[in-house]
């Protein structure tokens, strides 16, 4: 520190200069020695830094007004905030005005629209739980274990071993972000990136809390207690707001999305609020109708079949469906395909009175039904209520 140059020299201006003066001259000086426009000259990049901290201090005013009245010393010996500002030589330097010039003079944004890496919040967490087929429908809770991000106990999220704590970055002005100035075909170009002393935090922790190495954030297994809707359905997320990974740089928590899974059922078979189900009869009960009992999820319920139904007929089981997640009283219905079921095996009684049933009927007589559907439906029933009425 020395030998240094006069800020006012350094950048060719008298010690009166105006705020418009310094800029200009200091947009020259900087174009001139930028290190972009000199590789590898290492006496332009003690000029670029040369410049750029004459230009940080003559366009403070108040560095200016005590740079006027004590010239270097003002800066010297930790005057300026513990001497960290200059410690680091060009490394300290806020590069804010030059973004300001160079943004202003050739239309690009100068820095504003990037991004700071200032308080991030914590990512979302997804986790899947697999729910039977009733739980689903009726609604249940679960209790799930996530690892997690979470606050260090220890530092309580500051990163800072205890009694210690972060200080505001010097290299960044604890913005978090550096400005530099690169050459384009469009000419200079001010561009910002993350901090590299303070990786954006815009803070330094000088002893670092030892139980999650400076970070604020340790690995956690949290348990969480899951109230699962009734008539959620499979592929559904419930989310559970702040119950996710802690942010960063006092960015808050993400959510836990909870992804659900409801295995198949042997029976039933959803699709939104319905239930589908197959229930077999015998050829029989089809013929002459009768009661049969029918499996809902809200236990056995007694169904009359008519006289005369047809193999697959579908029957609507009302309101015993699974329950609306919003409003659970409104409930789908229950879709029942009846099956007839053809016996495979019978006993010679039995099948003496089908043949007496169908009478002088051709063999394969189940095939021209194709070609004579109407009258063939139309009187299964009324044969079988016959034949076993002749049998009596
Ligand atoms: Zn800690
Ligand atoms: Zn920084």
């Amino acid at each position: 520190m020395a030998n240094k140059r006069d800020y006012y020299e350094v950048l060719g201006v008298q010690k009166g200069a105006s705020e418009a003066e310094l800029k200009k001259a200091y947009r020259k000086m900087a174009v001139k020695y930028h290190p972009d426009q000199n590789p590898g000259d290492k006496e332009a990049e003690e000029k670029f830094k040369e410049v750029n901290e004459a230009y940080e201090v003559l366009s403070n005013p108040e560095k200016r007004a005590q740079y006027d009245q004590f010239g270097h010393a003002a800066f010297e010996q930790g005057g300026m905030g513990g001497g960290g500002f200059y410690g680091g030589g060009f490394e300290g330097f806020d590069m804010g005005d030059l973004g300001d010039i160079f943004g202003s003079m050739f239309g690009f944004g100068g820095g504003g629209s990037a991004r700071r890496n200032g308080p991030r919040r914590g990512r979302d967490i997804n986790v899947s739980i697999q729910l039977t087929f009733e739980e689903a429908i009726f609604g249940c809770t679960k209790e799930i274990s996530v690892p997690v991000l979470d606050e260090c106990e220890i530092c309580h999220g500051t990163g800072a071993k205890p009694g210690t704590h972060a200080e505001s970055c010097s290299k960044c002005n604890g913005t978090g972000q550096e400005r530099f100035v690169q050459q384009s075909m469009f000419g200079a170009v001010t561009s910002v990136r993350t901090c590299s002393a303070c990786h954006g935090t815009g803070k330094i922790i000088k002893e670092p809390c030892t139980t999650c190495r400076g970070t604020g954030r340790v690995k956690k297994t949290k348990k969480y207690e899951v109230k699962i809707p009734q008539g959620i359905d499979n592929g559904q997320t419930i989310r559970l707001g702040g119950k996710g990974e802690l942010g960063e740089n006092g960015g808050g928590y993400g959510d836990l999305l909870v992804s659900v899974y409801v295995q198949p059922n042997r029976v039933f078979v959803r699709k939104g609020n319905d239930i589908y189900c197959d229930v077999p009869i015998t050829f029989v009960q089809a013929a002459l109708g009768g009661e049969i009992t029918i499996k809902t999820i809200d236990g056995e319920q007694k169904y009359t079949i008519k006289p005369g139904t047809q193999p697959d007929t579908v029957v609507t089981l009302r309101g015993v469906g699974v329950p609306n997640l919003r409003n659970p009283k409104i409930r789908g219905n229950q879709i029942v395909t009846l099956k007839v079921k053809i016996p495979t095996s019978m006993t010679e009684r039995q099948k003496d009175l089908l043949r007496q049933f169908y009478g002088d009927a051709p063999a394969g007589a189940a095939n021209t039904e194709a070609s004579a559907p109407e009258e063939e439906k139309k009187s299964f029933g009324e044969k079988v209520r016959d034949f076993f009425e002749k049998d009596k």
